[in-house]
């Protein structure tokens, strides 16, 4: 990692998330959408965060943050509480019940720019209100590549406002059941191409532990998801794919067919790990050198000699 300015801006959620699988339950651990994908995307780039969190954010999850080599010029704290969420995940860790969503400090959220991160040449709109991330794209100057991630929310209360953030991203990231939503289309095919109708240039949609596509005018790329033994928690596993797809996008430096596809297997590899622990937990100790080594074991799996 040479550069040291920050070169990919993350707009998101920052929440203190309560989390139950069949096995167990952690309250308050440190989550959100822009947590996720600037840890993903740290491994690879030098990242700035934006987001908010109240008074009772505990000090111990900043640190994190420096830990990761995160800048946080774009972080405010403010009066008040946190963001919270809570979910509850089924047997088969794939579907999950959303329990609670306290909006709190995020209720009044404005998110401005750090003058430095103005000329961010890569900037990812993570998951948060379309009106937010429409905002954080008016203070942007002329950006190389912009990617927008959504959820299900966004698209049954702010479709138009969601519509205008399509129009003007690079790449848009939903899962599967979001795509269908937004196209009103059940085949994924048919789907995105719908949607790319709408004028990003390339989508993306993940599909849990199915891996993701990659669709755009020259093509569609597929990357499985690595297997895993053991899956302790899939929160965020989303966003952290969509950070070290960015990460690895802004590393490489270029935008061709290559670049993208080499960005869909980091982001693959970064969330397999992320998904071995509960919140961050896992990528806190996680190495360069072990992406790379599951990124060797990934080529390896997805060989076809045919
Ligand atoms: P994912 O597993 O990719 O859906 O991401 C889960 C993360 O999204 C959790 O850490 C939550 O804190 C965050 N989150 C949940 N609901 C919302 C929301 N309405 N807006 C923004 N972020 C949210």
């Amino acid at each position: 990692m040479k550069k040291t300015s920050v070169e990919l801006v993350v707009v998101g959620s920052i929440g203190l998330d309560t989390v139950a699988t069949p096995w167990e339950r952690r309250e308050e651990i440190l989550g959100g959408s822009v947590s996720f994908a600037c840890a993903g995307a740290s491994f690879f780039t030098p990242v700035g965060m934006v987001g908010v969190v109240g008074e009772d954010f505990p000090e111990p999850y900043v640190q994190a943050y420096r830990d990761f080599g995160i800048d946080l010029q774009g972080l405010q704290r403010v009066p008040g509480r946190t963001f919270r969420w809570s979910g509850v995940y089924d047997a088969d860790m794939n579907s999950r019940r959303t329990l609670l969503t306290e909006l709190n400090v995020f209720a009044a959220f404005k998110p401005e720019l750090p003058p430095a991160y103005r000329k961010a040449p890569y900037v990812f709109l993570a998951n948060i209100a379309p009106d937010l991330q429409l905002h954080v794209l008016s203070q942007v100057e002329s950006p190389k590549f912009v990617a927008a991630d959504t959820m299900d929310l966004w698209i049954n209360v702010a479709r138009e406002r969601l519509l205008e953030v399509i129009a003007s991203v690079d790449l848009l990231t939903l899962n599967d059941s979001e795509a269908r939503l937004l196209a009103g289309e059940h085949n994924l095919i048919k789907a995105a191409r719908k949607i790319l109708g709408w004028g990003p240039d390339y989508l993306i949609i993940k599909k849990g532990e199915h891996g993701a596509m990659l669709f755009s005018a020259s093509g569609t790329a597929v990357v499985p998801a690595y297997p895993l033994e053991s899956v302790l928690d899939p929160t965020g596993a989303g966003d952290t794919f969509a950070g070290g797809f960015m990460g690895a996008l802004v590393e490489r430096g270029t935008l061709d067919q290559a670049a993208m596809r080499r960005a869909m297997a980091y982001g693959s590899v970064v969330a397999s790990f992320g998904v071995e622990a509960f919140s961050l937990d896992r990528l806190q100790s996680l190495t360069r050198t072990e992406i790379e080594h599951r990124l060797a074991a990934f080529r390896e799996l997805t060989r076809l000699d045919a």
